[in-house]
């Protein structure tokens, strides 16, 4: 008799789930880009113990029925693509269809969602992968989904956890990047019974940076806008004089999907030197919109990298763009000064 066989779906989905789900702010971040998806106006999210021990995000998307709530949390299971082609045009944060298969998997998750135009919802229990049969339920339209006791089935996950505070502080930092990205949306962060932020959702970038980063940085904030070869960048800078130990302060975005790319963000930081001292950080918040062609968001699974085509030549128009508005701003501050 052969030696191999097919794992079972549920260790698979186990297995796979490390790839997804690292710490907390993987879950907020997963919930948080499908809540988004689903056209969400509102995204309350509420963590206990950093989200170690509870970790929910309501939203007032569009829902889904008894049948995709079941549909959902299967491995592979997406509304959003049905071919590789699909990918580029994408508009979606999600495509992969391995977020819910991949949390369920590893803790216990209850699920409530009422689509658009129903007037009671469902509700499923999931625990380590296995579903019990959805129940009925009183509640608006949207989707809540709880997390709890994470890596309660996977004790060396669990261990390599970190403190409460610090995967509270890696939640915060992920969500304020998207609060960012969609200022459209009012996000609200609630930790042990405790509103943390919010934000109105009224569109406003500079106001959504007022509410998060406070009224010094965001009375500097300066208007980023260039565009050439098919390549636009848009958003805000601070001046090189303020700065900060992290970079926190930083979020990129392409095509509305926020990335991390060094190649993007040195380009940027370098625009800011030799003003901004050794291991400190300058502030921007920018939107880099190419042909959805250039970029694969699929090169890695939580989708925070994206492979682009032409990263380079885009890395150089960032620092020009950002150059540009620097060198107007110090040109304008000089004359002032002056005068
Ligand atoms: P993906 O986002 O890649 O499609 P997920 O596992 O994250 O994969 O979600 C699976 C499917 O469940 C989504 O395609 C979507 O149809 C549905 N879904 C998940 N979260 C929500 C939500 N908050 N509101 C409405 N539908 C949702
Ligand atoms: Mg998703």
């Amino acid at each position: 008799m052969g030696r191999i066989h097919i794992l079972d779906a549920l260790v698979a989905d186990q297995i796979a789930a490390g790839e997804v789900v690292e710490r907390p702010a993987s879950v907020a971040k997963e919930l948080v880009e499908n809540a988004l998806d689903a056209e969400a106006q509102h995204i309350d999210v509420t963590l206990a113990e950093g989200g170690r021990q509870f970790l929910a995000v309501r939203d007032d998307g569009h829902g889904m029925d008894r049948e995709d709530l079941v549909l959902c949390v299967k491995r592979h299971a997406t509304s959003k693509i049905e071919r590789l082609e699909d990918l580029a045009q994408g508009t979606t944060l999600g495509f992969r269809g391995e977020a819910l298969a991949a949390i369920s998997a590893v803790s216990r998750m209850r699920m409530a969602s009422c689509p658009r135009g129903s007037a009671y919802g469902y509700q499923v229990q999931i625990t380590g992968g296995i579903p019990l049969e959805p129940q009925p339920c009183a509640m608006d339209q949207g989707t809540e989904i709880v997390v709890e006791d994470l890596f309660f089935n996977i004790p060396a996950r669990l261990k390599a956890l970190k403190s409460p505070t610090a995967e509270l502080g890696a939640v915060q930092n992920t969500l304020q990047h998207y609060a960012i990205g969609y200022p459209e949306v009012a996000f609200k962060l609630t930790s042990e019974q405790t509103v943390l932020w919010q934000t109105s959702g009224q569109g406003r970038i500079d106001e959504t940076v007022l509410q998060l980063f406070g009224r010094e940085v965001a009375s500097d904030m300066l208007e980023v806008s260039w565009s050439g070869h098919g390549v636009t960048v848009t958003g805000f800078v601070c001046p090189a004089g303020r700065h900060r130990g992290t970079r926190q302060g930083q979020s990129l975005f392409i095509n509305r999907r926020w990335v991390t790319n060094w190649v993007l963000r040195n380009a940027v930081e370098e625009a800011f030197r030799p003003n901004v001292p050794d291991r400190r950080y300058p502030y921007f918040w920018l939107w880099v919109t190419v042909d959805g062609a250039e970029v694969d968001p699929n090169a890695h699974p939580t989708k925070a990298e994206v492979r682009l085509d032409h990263e380079r030549m885009i890395a150089g128009y960032l620092y020009r763009a950002v150059t540009e508005v620097l060198t107007r701003y110090s040109s304008s501050s000089a004359l002032r000064v002056n005068s």
